[in-house]
């Protein structure tokens, strides 16, 4: 584990600002390593190093523990043991992945399937197209739709079974697993001793309590198409963005996202940037993909509906300029330009 010590104050890559203006007496311990795919680091403030990178290495092996479980990519990970065996007879899941399924189902049935974890065979054919350069035919892309299907995955919480619907299914928790391991950290480093700490999973991180005598922490998000970066005010809260702005693909001319619209089987090509804030990352993982797929106005509605949860939504006006939409207790930080 290659340590780096940082002052409370200093920036730090891929979306996180410091939290603490004015304060040098606090330190935190930062650390970041690749995991899911993608970068992971974890800030934890502790005032002895050695017990404080004690914490965050546990909190390093739970995410890439939850990963093995729940990677669809690692053929020997329990959720494709799950796909592989779960329509024949009952699985008995694990906690973590009994969680992070009942949890996207759950968001499945609100959203109308906006959020999908069954698309897997669909998100796999789409993987290949984008490397390929060219669509799937609507012949490939009805046969995959055929081995989806949320509706009919069965759980039962009292055994904690997971019984699937038909043979072939490919569960894919790439939009939820992320903001769930960055949870699980916290926790994990909490059960070290560790009260303030922030986990970024890539775009998700999760907060715990603020840094001591601040009251909340400071993080940077994604501008989307709106230009300056912006920053939210989070205190044992979760912020995610999604959207197409950074894993596209380019075929005849049409941008298409990695999130996938159930209805036609292809990545989105609406552009569109949503972050939200909720109370876990898992929530604000899934949510944030999902009102990605259900655009400005359906999202509108679903949140209304959800008034626990924070979005800013970033679409592209008629006339072309972005047009940005936030619900009325998003987060925003103050000076919300300054880029620090
Ligand atoms: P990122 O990986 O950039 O954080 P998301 O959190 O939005 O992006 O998740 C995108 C991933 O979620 C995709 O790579 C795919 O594995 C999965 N996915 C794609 N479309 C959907 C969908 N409609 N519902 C659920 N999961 C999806
Ligand atoms: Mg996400």
């Amino acid at each position: 584990m290659t340590s780096r010590r940082q002052w409370l104050g200093a920036a730090l890559g891929f979306g996180l600002s410091g939290s603490v203006r004015g304060s040098s007496v606090l330190e935190t311990l930062s650390h970041t390593e690749p995991c899911m795919g993608t970068l992971f680091t974890v800030r934890a403030v502790h005032p002895e190093e050695d017990e404080g990178y004690t914490a965050i290495a546990a909190a390093f092996r739970r995410m890439r523990a939850i990963d093995a479980a729940l990677s669809d990519y690692c053929d020997d990970s329990e959720l494709n043991e799950l796909c592989r065996t779960g329509h024949a007879r009952p699985f008995v899941a694990s906690d973590d992945l009994f969680r992070v399924l009942r949890a996207s189902l759950s968001l499945a049935q609100s959203t109308g399937g906006a959020f999908d974890v069954t698309l897997g065979p669909l998100v796999r054919q789409w993987r290949a197209a984008r490397m390929e350069g060219r669509l799937p035919d609507e012949k490939a892309i009805e046969s995959a739709r055929a081995r989806t299907g949320w509706q009919g995955v069965a759980l039962d919480a009292s055994k904690r079974t997971v019984k699937l619907p038909r043979e072939g299914m490919q569960l894919d928790f790439g939009g939820v697993a992320k903001g769930y391991a960055a949870d699980e950290a916290l926790t994990e480093l909490r059960r070290h001793g560790v009260t303030a700490a922030l986990v970024a999973a890539g775009g998700d991180i999760a907060v715990s309590a603020p840094p001591p005598g601040q009251r909340a922490w400071h993080v940077a998000i994604e501008a989307g198409a709106a230009g300056v970066r912006p920053s939210v005010l989070l205190a044992s809260q979760a912020v995610s963005t999604s959207g197409n702005l950074h894993q596209f693909a380019e075929i005849g001319g049409v941008r298409y996202s990695h999130i996938l619209d159930p209805e036609t089987g292809l990545g989105l090509t609406r552009p569109i940037t949503v972050s939200v804030v909720a109370s876990t990352a898992m929530a604000s993982d899934s949510t944030a993909t999902a009102l990605s797929v259900m655009g400005l106005s359906h999202s509108q509605e679903w949140l209304r509906q959800h008034p626990a949860v924070q979005a800013r939504i970033v679409s592209k006006g008629q006339d072309g300029t972005a047009d940005v939409w936030q619900t009325p207790g998003f987060p925003l930080a103050p000076h919300a330009n300054v880029h620090r």
